[in-house]
């Protein structure tokens, strides 16, 4: 009943793919070749204003002017050309240098001076995760300044190549870190500077700076560094020992390291973002103690996969499926064999609750994660894909696939065909690859299996199973794992399904005790809602709740019933008082009770759950028991068995304990979406747990029949 709990995933967005789309340029025109950057930027935070001088020299040919993007929060206060004032047009943002006819070939150098005010508001404290962008693209604050690539904190051109060397100044004790290798930071005149060289990269820069005590380790030439806020520095040995061991797992995975450094950085506001060479993560994230395994195992991954190999956006966005497969999933597998089984199991739930229906998209058309349906999909559908496409290759072709992939397109905008191609050459048929990838990318939705007759028969000492596999349209070509289980041992079949059904039959001189369909979870599907347990993520999805303050708790308790409504994404749910409520009306609705009912009509609608509660508390050990009792604070989620899909979930504080208490409690219920129950004392999480499914469609029992 217990399963681990993978709170990074739950928790943070990865935001690495909108550092990506914000950094990637528009179609390149051919006239730039290649563009270097010589920047000097001086950060005010008392104003809040970046003022910088870059120097611009682009290789061009055939250029009749140079275009620089710099955004609305800048001006430009001196432009030379050659070393010449030039005129330029200014207009949205952009600024458009003409060229005299004599300089359109060659190189150019264009120095810009320009200022901005940086100011967009970031969240102190959210509580929504579900969309964790926040809008922020740059800010100057007290304490530092957070610029995403194309930003605006320094004219961007479109070229082919790029190479940058950054120098920025700060008031004494602020550094800033950006990608590409350290040349130093120092301590001039009251001052502080910081530089950085970036060779060669196909993407623009993003910037970060604060109060950073820069702590750092090698891993043979590439230094590992944590750029941390004085009173976070005792974190520091525990990321630096974990992102080196990390660098180092996938190095032997998938190829050398690419960049020149990694970095650990920390922000203040809660980020999980991935850049090339480095991770932003927010202070209250960072001393999460799950972090280093869990977020900063995904984001070193991420400098193989998306930025390392680039996404070609313009094909499907493959990089959160196979980050998540290679960090989050492969972490699981290296634990046990049931943590991989419940990791799978866990994402068939969560595409089921969140994503499957209207909300569905196909993985072709995944840029991003803007909701927990575009999770579901993006991070999890695809995640599978890999899992279902190593099976059909095996092992070995599998990971040399990846390896050869990361070979030939480090750096270059790659799309799921590359992957598909690597795969061929390593030995799947191209036809079948071809058509595997065509169901799982072009199409919403997933199979729906289903088990026809099962027969058993007895011949002599011998036992026969026959049985046949259902689908429903549209028909997916699957290699379904079929076990059948007798008194002595386990028998697996793979049934291969491309129609409306296959048959399959087993033989045994055991007796057979019963008999699952892919009981590991290894093919991606549509779950029947039996299958599913109501969780927190059941309240998240639930189309039309209503919360019900129960009535024995003081009027005080609204403002937090609302504040875990707006956590769960359920802000606009209808709120009512016990008094108020019409139990036939209610009784068909799910429902969201804040204490327990204490009227015959609040009895009366949550009714057919309560009668069913006992039993389904019976599933708890001794210990869970306990812990739950001694909790202070519980929400409890559950199906009614009379009425299929209807959730009804209680959240009961104690009335003895601090509303302080109770409201950490309600904040944090959001982050442990696929829990049934859940115990706090003093708001930390006590006892989670997860009821066991009633029934399923794809298993068979034969000593009951
Ligand atoms: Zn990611």
């Amino acid at each position: 009943m217990h399963t681990a709990f993978i709170p990074g995933k739950l928790l943070l967005a990865c935001l690495l793919v909108m550092a990506v789309m914000l950094s990637r340029p528009c179609p390149v025109p051919a006239q730039v070749l290649s563009v270097r950057h010589e920047i000097d930027v001086r950060l005010d935070l008392a104003t809040k204003t970046l003022r910088g001088r870059d120097v611009v020299t682009a290789q061009i040919r055939d250029a009749a002017e140079i275009v620089l993007h710099l955004g609305s929060k800048v001006s430009v206060t001196k432009l030379e050309l050659g070393g010449r004032p030039a005129s330029y047009k200014a207009e949205d943002g952009v600024l458009r240098v003409p060229l005299p006819a004599n300089a359109r070939t060659g190189d150019v150098r264009l120095a810009v001076e320009y200022a901005g005010r940086f100011d967009d508001p970031w969240p102190e404290n959210p509580h929504v995760f579900d969309n964790p962008g926040y809008g922020v693209g740059a800010t100057i604050t007290s304490d530092g300044a957070f610029f995403l690539a194309g930003s605006g904190w320094y004219p961007r051109l479109d070229a082919r190549e790029r190479s940058f060397l950054v120098t920025v100044r700060a008031p004494r004790g602020i550094y800033a870190v950006t990608s590409g290798s350290l040349i130093g930071h120092g301590d001039p005149e009251g001052e502080s500077v910081s530089k950085w060289i970036c060779a060669s990269t196909p993407e623009e820069l993003a910037l970060f700076a604060g109060p950073f005590i820069q702590e750092m380790r090698r891993i043979g030439q590439i230094p590992v560094y944590t750029y941390f806020y004085p009173d976070s520095v005792q974190f520091s040995p525990v990321y630096l020992e974990a992102a080196a061991r990390h660098l180092q797992f996938f190095s032997r995975l998938h190829g050398a390291y690419a960049f020149p450094k990694f970095a650990v950085v920390e922000n203040f506001f809660p980020t999980g973002y991935g850049f090339p060479s480095f991770t932003l993560l927010g202070s209250q994230v960072l001393r999460l103690p799950f972090i280093p395994e869990t977020s900063l195992r995904h984001e070193v991954a991420h400098c193989w996969w998306g930025n390392g190999v680039l996404v070609d956006s313009t094909g499907g966005n493959w990089s959160e499926g196979l980050t998540t497969y290679v960090a989050d999933y492969l972490a699981k597998e290296q634990v046990s064999a049931e943590e991989s089984v419940e990791y799978r199991r866990q994402i068939l739930r969560d595409y089921a609750l969140l994503a499957a229906g209207r909300e569905d998209f196909p993985l072709r058309r995944f840029s991003s994660r803007i909701s927990p349906a575009s999770r579901a999909v993006g991070y999890g559908k695809a995640m599978f894909v890999f899992h279902m496409a190593r099976r059909r290759v095996e092992n070995r072709a599998f990971w040399q696939a990846l390896r050869d992939v990361y070979a030939k397109r480090l750096f270059k905008p790659t799309s799921w065909e590359h992957f598909r191609d690597a795969f061929v050459a390593g030995g799947w048929d191209a036809a079948e690859a071809q058509d595997f990838f065509d169901q799982w990318l072009e199409r919403t939705g997933a199979p729906r299996l289903r088990l026809g007759k099962v027969g058993l028969e007895r011949m002599g000492a011998r036992w026969t199973v026959r049985g046949e596999l259902l689908q429903t349209e549209p028909y997916y070509d699957l290699h379904v794992p079929v076990r059948l289980q007798t008194t002595t041992f386990g028998e697996n079949q793979l049934v291969h399904l491309s129609g409306p059904r296959a048959a399959f039959s087993f033989s045994s001189l055991d007796q057979p005790v019963g008999l699952d369909v892919d009981p590991e979870a290894h093919v991606f599907r549509q779950l029947a809602p039996e299958e599913i347990p109501v969780t927190v993520n059941s309240i998240k999805s639930a189309k039309a709740l209503v919360a019900v303050l129960g009535g024995s708790m003081d009027e005080a308790y609204l403002p937090v019933l609302r504040l875990l409504l707006e956590s769960l994404g359920q802000g606009g749910a209808e709120i009512i008082r016990e008094k108020e409520v019409v139990a036939a009306a209610l009784a068909r609705r799910d429902v969201l009770f804040m204490g327990f009912p204490i009227t015959d009509k609040g009895r009366e609608a949550v009714a057919s759950v309560q009668r069913n509660n006992w039993q389904v508390l019976e599933q708890l050990s001794q210990q869970e028991t306990l812990a739950l009792a001694r909790s202070d604070a519980q929400l409890l989620a559950y199906a009614d068995p009379e009425r299929p899909g209807r959730v009804v979930a209680f959240f009961v504080p104690r009335p003895s304990i601090d509303m302080q208490a109770t409201e950490e409690a309600a904040r944090k219920i959001t982050h442990y979406g696929k829990y049934s129950y859940l115990g706090f004392e003093k708001g930390v999480n006590t006892v989670k747990g997860i009821w066991e499914p009633q029934d399923s469609p794809l298993s068979v029992d034969f000593e009951e029949e």
